[in-house]
Parts: C-alpha cells; structure tokens; sequence
C-alpha cells in the first residue's frame, strides 16, 4: 500500500515535531504547515490523505481553515482542541471537520483515530466504483451504493458522517432512535465523541436535505427520545 499522508498544520513546533516523528514510525508520510495561511495552501495543493488541524493558531484560526477546506475538498480533518474549550468541539464539527482529539493526547490514541478515519475515507472512495443501488423517498433519493443524494434530482453535498447517519436512519424508516443509540450506531467504537455530536449532525443535515431545516419532513425529532426518517 503506497504511505498516507497526513498534513499537520499547529503552531506550536515542539507538538508538530513529535507528532511527524510518531507518523513516520508508523510509515506516514508527513507535511508540516505553523500557520493558517500555509496550511490552507498545502491543504488544498499538496493533495493530504487527512489534516490534523490545531484550532487556534496565528493568522486564519483552525476553524477558517476547515471552512475554507470544505468547500473544496472532502479530505478527513481532525480537529485538535484545548480540553476546556467544549465549544470548539461543536463549532468544529459544525463546519465539517470529521473527528476532534483534545490536548493534551497520547500518541497511540492519536494514531489509532488517524486510521480509524482514513480507513472510513478509502471505504467510501471504495463504494464509487459500486453499481448504482438509489432508494427513493418522494424528493429525496439516496443511492446507497455510491454514498450519493439528490434531491429533486440534484446531487446534494453531504459529509462522509452525515451520509452514515441519513443512510442508518432511512434504512429504518419510522424508527426512533435515541442519541446514545446513534452514537454508537453510526459514529461506532472508534468515536469518543458526546452525545452533542449527534445533534451537530442532525442540524447540518437538515440544513441540506429539508425545504425549510426548521420545519424538517425527513430527519424527524421525537422529543425527548430522539430521531427518526418519515419519507415526505
Ligand atoms: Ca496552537
């Protein structure tokens, strides 16, 4: 398998280095960036397999360097944050990054999360080349096979995460699941994450395949258990 490589963009060198030094141990190719504006070029010229991406750092902040990503590119990203800041994890995930690790970490949890996440990025390139498999829900279809929506026939550009969750919850029409039960359903073992997490989704989803998110006739709330798909 020709080697991964892994963008680390953080300010802080000492934390940069021992972080390359690690991946190259582990046969990661690496690339360094110590600020927003290098990082954001090397992330969209130097064609990374996955970003670790520090939050804050001098000139654009982590999270405009996701943004910016995104728009472009579906590359893993995940976010390193400060352990008090709660709401950095949120915002994170909001603007599209796929995974959060808090500092300090360790390194094997570092590494195990680097190719839980790159695992689940070849899968889905993986599905592309599959024959099309496209469930139907009124104006929404869902080709099951290539990872692909549309709806009223146009494609529409959701994350690896929020395709797994629409996917889980369509397959089940009418089901409620609680947030503890998706978490574990289609975030899996390998995600740390709270249950906030699943919210962050719903939203970002809904936001993408409702007429109106705040009147959803797709992605359904049953309050105070959880969610569910009714087809509209
Ligand atoms: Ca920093």
């Amino acid at each position: 398998m020709e080697s991964k490589k892994i963008l680390i963009i953080e300010d802080e060198k000492s934390i940069s280095d021992i972080v390359r030094f690690n991946l190259k141990k582990e046969g990661f190719e690496t690339e360094a960036a110590y600020d927003g504006e290098d990082g954001l070029e090397k992330a969209l010229n130097g064609n990374p397999d996955l970003i670790l991406l520090d939050v804050m750092l001098p000139g654009i902040d982590g999270f405009e360097v996701c943004r910016k990503v995104r728009e472009d590119s579906s590359v893993p990203i995940i976010m390193l944050t400060a352990k008090e800041e709660e709401v950095d994890k949120v915002v994170g995930l909001e603007l599209g990054a796929d995974d959060y690790i808090t500092k300090p970490f360790g390194m094997r949890e570092l590494i195990a999360r680097i190719k839980a996440n790159i695992r689940r990025s070849d899968f889905a390139d993986s599905l592309k080349t599959e024959p099309a498999d496209v469930k139907v829900f009124g104006s929404l279809s869902i080709d099951v096979n290539r990872y692909e929506v549309f709806k009223d026939g146009k494609t529409l550009d959701l994350t690896l995460r929020e395709f797994e969750l629409l996917k889980y919850l369509s397959e089940r029409e009418t089901r409620v699941f609680s947030r503890e039960q998706l978490l574990s359903e289609v975030w899996g073992y390998e995600y740390y994450g709270d249950i906030r997490t699943v919210d962050v989704t719903v939203r970002r989803l809904r936001e993408k395949v409702e007429d109106n998110s705040s009147e959803p006739k797709f992605i359904m709330t049953k309050r105070g258990i959880g969610y569910y798909f009714r087809r509209s």
